[in-house]
């Protein structure tokens, strides 16, 4: 828990972010400033900077991550149509929150 972090802050529950999806590793909620029609966050209760930080140990949370967006993606009614899971990595790669997180994007229509 970094308390200066707005993702500890969220996944900690000292916020009024609504949880879609929530278990031991990961909560799921909507990004603020949606860049789709369904966009929401994969985000780890361990606060980890970013992909460049994982360590080996952490390879069963980024796992969970990826499987959380593809439920979340069947969830939501867009498995079939088609969506992105995306880490933005370090400023460069377009990452502005250093709380390790996954994009689930999709729902536009064709
Ligand atoms: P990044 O650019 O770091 O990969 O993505 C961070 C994302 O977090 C952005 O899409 C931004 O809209 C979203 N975001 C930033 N602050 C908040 C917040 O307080 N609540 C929610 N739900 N999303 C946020
Ligand atoms: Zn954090």
């Amino acid at each position: 828990m970094t308390t200066d972090c707005i993702f500890c802050n969220i996944v900690n529950g000292n916020t009024d972010t609504i949880f879609l999806y929530e278990d031991n590793t990961l909560v799921v909620f909507k990004d603020i400033n949606p860049h789709a029609p369904v966009h929401l966050l994969v985000v780890p209760k361990k606060h980890i900077r970013s992909i460049n930080d994982i360590e080996p140990s952490d390879h069963a949370i980024v796992s969970a991550l990826i499987g959380a967006g593809k439920n979340m993606a069947s969830q939501t009614g867009i498995a079939a149509s088609g969506y992105k899971l995306v880490f933005n990595v370090e400023r460069g790669g377009g990452q502005m929150i250093f709380h390790l997180h996954l994009h689930l994007l999709g729902g536009w229509k064709r």
